[in-house]
């Protein structure tokens, strides 16, 4: 109901200004339709708070969010209203943004009527269908969300999401917390979305295997800017940036389970007190005088490709090294 969403929009925003300052600090990313973008980076970085900003439900406090060309914030209310559907926002934990005291056919039907997508009288066979289209058996319509495992729970959120027909999903870590196996399985039906509705998808991850294997194209955050936006297969043939090659290398072959990013040396420093210049450079093994003094803004190191580290270039001549 739009007075849950306002809780859980009031709750981020609150967490949003007490913590940080800037979690997301002049970042610019396009995104292409059709596209699967992943957005990674250690918890922290921005990653989430810029899905949140993406998907409307934060606003930033500087900054255009431009859908098809066309300022959001310069549309009309009707205009504004039909772009904040066409950006849907599926939750890392389902459990949490379903309200637990309705039913999953309102859950997942109301906003679509709400919005005049459907009429009320077709919410049923409506919901039935989208169920059915995520995998659930529309018999258990009438049951609470508790009522649902955690892997049906997170086929619940994207059915709601897809109920008012966005464009867009924005998937903020949606399948942490459920088993591997399960969110393989969940993974599998974003593709076949994808594939049946035309979808674009923003990802957000830690877990670089997932988002290797899934991404189009990978945006790699730290401390709220964007250092790094490739290809994933180029990004991971060769990062054009410290951070990301570092990442790289923290990912155990051995263990798939634990692929995500931990255990880069050195703490990540508070978004509050970012260190000068480039915040990595506290961390970053290539640091140099200039590192600390001057900002590295984000520019393009080849085709399709950016990384905002003044050494950028050194990490290209090693790629085309490794070519010979
Ligand atoms: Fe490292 Fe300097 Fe590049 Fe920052 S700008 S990533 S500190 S080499
Ligand atoms: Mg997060």
């Amino acid at each position: 109901t739009p007075d849950f969403a306002q809780r859980i929009a009031d709750m981020l925003t609150r967490q949003n200004s007490e913590q940080v300052v800037r979690a997301v600090d002049d970042v610019n990313l396009d995104v292409r339709p059709g596209e699967i973008v992943g957005l990674v980076g250690e918890s922290g970085c921005g990653k989430s708070t810029l899905a949140r900003i993406i998907s409307g439900i934060l606003r930033p406090s500087e900054g255009r969010i431009l859908l098809e060309g066309r300022d959001v914030a310069t549309m009309s209310e009707a205009e504004r209203r039909k772009a904040s559907l066409s950006i849907q926002m599926v939750f890392q934990d389902a459990t949490a943004s379903l309200n637990p005291r309705k039913r999953v056919m309102e859950i997942i039907g109301e906003a679509a009527v709400v919005h005049g997508i459907i009429r009320a009288g077709d919410m049923l066979a409506y919901v039935c269908d989208l169920m059915r289209r995520v995998g659930l058996d529309p018999a258990s319509r009438d049951l609470y969300p508790h009522q649902f495992s955690g892997g049906q729970r997170a086929r619940i959120g994207i059915a709601r999401a897809l109920a008012v027909k966005p464009r867009i999903l924005v998937c903020d870590e949606s399948t942490a917390a459920l088993d591997v196996s399960i969110q393989a399985q969940i993974l599998n039906l974003f593709v076949e979305l994808k594939r049946d509705l035309d979808l674009t998808y923003i990802f957000v991850s830690h877990d670089l295997g997932m988002i290797e294997n899934f991404c189009d194209r990978i945006a790699v955050m730290y401390l709220g800017r964007i250092v790094e936006l490739a290809e994933t297969e180029a990004l991971f043939a060769n990062p054009h940036h410290p951070y990301t090659r570092a990442l790289l290398k923290e990912i155990p072959t051995l263990e798939p389970k634990k692929r995500a990013f931990t255990a880069i040396k050195g703490e990540m420093p508070s978004p509050l007190h970012p260190p000068s210049g480039c915040h990595f450079h506290p961390r970053c093994g290539m640091a140099r005088e200039l590192c600390s003094a001057e900002r590295p803004m984000l520019r393009e190191t080849g085709e399709m490709r950016f990384s905002a580290c003044h050494f950028a270039e050194e990490l290209k001549a090693q790629e085309l090294n490794h070519v010979v």
